[in-house]
C-alpha cells in the first residue's frame, strides 16, 4: 500500500513546488495537503490519520504529474535544504569578478530611494570606510548590507547617483570614471 519512505530523496511538492518538507509554511498548505499524503506520507505522517478519505478522493485526480527530480544524491542531508529554495534572480552566477563599480538607484516603499554602490572591494576599498564616507558626504544614512547574490554593497539613503561618481574618483583616485556604471531600466550604463 504505502511507499516506502526515502528519506533522502529530496521531494518537491507538485502543488507549491517547494520541497515537500517545506510546504507547511509556503503560499496554500490545504491545497497541498492531498498531494502530500500520496506522494510524502513518511514527512508529514499527521496528515493522513485526519484526512485520510477525502484526501484519497483528491489525491487520485491529483496524481503525480511527473516528478522526477532525481537531484540530490550523494549530497548531505543537512546542508542544502536552504539551498533548495533559495534562487538568484534570472539564475546567473558571475564567475569572474570584473573590476567595477555598480551604482543603482533602488525605490523601496514608493518614496523611498535608496542608491546601492556595488564593487568598491574590488579596488581594494573597505566597504565599511567607504560607507562611512559615503553617509558623511551625502548627509545621509549609509550601511554595508549583503546584496541578492550574498555579495556586500553599499545601500546610501536617497538619491545620490550623480554626485557619487564625482565622489569615489576624487575619493578613490584607482577607481576611474570608466570602471563606474549604473544600472537603468535594467540595463549597465558606462558613467563617463
Ligand atoms: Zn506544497
Amino acid at each position: 500500500m504505502a511507499e516506502k519512505p526515502q528519506p533522502v530523496r529530496v521531494l518537491y511538492c507538485a502543488v507549491c513546488s517547494l520541497p515537500a518538507e517545506y510546504c507547511e509554511f509556503g503560499p496554500d498548505f490545504e491545497k497541498c495537503k492531498p498531494w502530500l499524503i500520496e506522494n510524502a506520507p513518511d514527512i508529514y505522517p499527521d496528515l493522513i490519520k485526519g484526512v485520510k478519505e477525502e484526501a484519497d478522493k483528491v489525491a487520485n485526480q491529483l496524481k503525480t504529474t511527473g516528478i522526477s527530480s532525481g537531484a540530490g544524491d550523494g549530497a548531505a542531508t543537512s546542508a542544502p535544504k536552504q539551498e533548495e529554495v533559495k534562487r538568484l534572480p534570472g539564475g546567473k552566477v558571475k564567475k569572474k569578478a570584473k573590476q567595477e563599480v555598480v551604482i543603482e538607484k533602488v525605490i523601496r516603499n514608493k518614496r523611498k530611494c535608496i542608491t546601492t554602490v556595488k564593487g568598491l572591494e574590488l579596488f581594494g576599498v573597505k566597504l565599511t570606510d567607504a560607507s562611512k564616507k559615503l553617509g558623511k558626504k551625502f548627509a545621509t544614512g549609509a550601511s554595508v548590507v549583503k546584496g541578492p547574490t550574498e555579495k556586500e554593497q553599499i545601500d546610501v539613503q536617497g538619491d545620490i547617483a550623480y554626485d557619487v561618481v564625482e565622489f569615489i574618483t576624487d575619493t578613490w583616485p584607482d577607481v576611474s570614471e570608466s570602471s563606474i556604471f549604473f544600472i537603468e531600466d535594467g540595463r549597465k550604463v558606462p558613467a563617463a
